[in-house]
């Protein structure tokens, strides 16, 4: 018997919320179009973009995403550092925002269809 994977697995694997099996992005993390979400899933065609600007809305998830981050390893560094300096955190949350930029934004848009996109077939 085959099972399904979870919804956090489905969620940071980028698949479709329904079969949980395809990737909804049409392109690779590293292509200029890294951000292309496909109409529909090829396996089981459920619908990908519910409503035109339905992504925006990742926007807020992207945010609580890197907000999270910078907060963790803030804190690591001030329990590891005695007494670091203030560009210390600036330079590591800039450092930090930059290089988790394209993960964070398709993790984002993935939650947000996994949490706000219902189950709608191709019609
Ligand atoms: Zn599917």
């Amino acid at each position: 018997m085959e099972s399904n994977p979870s919804l956090v697995w489905s969620i940071v694997n980028n698949t479709c919320p329904q079969c949980r099996k395809v990737n909804i992005f049409s392109h690779s993390a590293f292509s200029s179009r890294f951000l292309e979400v496909k109409e529909h899933c090829d396996n089981c065609q459920a619908r990908l973009i519910p409503e035109p600007g339905f992504y925006y809305g990742a926007m807020y998830f992207i945010y609580g995403l890197q907000v999270a981050i910078i907060v963790v390893v803030l804190t690591i560094l001030n329990i590891f550092l005695p007494d670091p300096r203030w560009y210390y955190y600036a330079i590591t949350s800039t450092l930090l925002i930059l290089l988790t930029a394209t993960v964070c934004a398709r993790l984002s848009r993935s939650m947000m269809l996994h949490f706000f996109g219902g189950l709608q077939y191709k019609g």
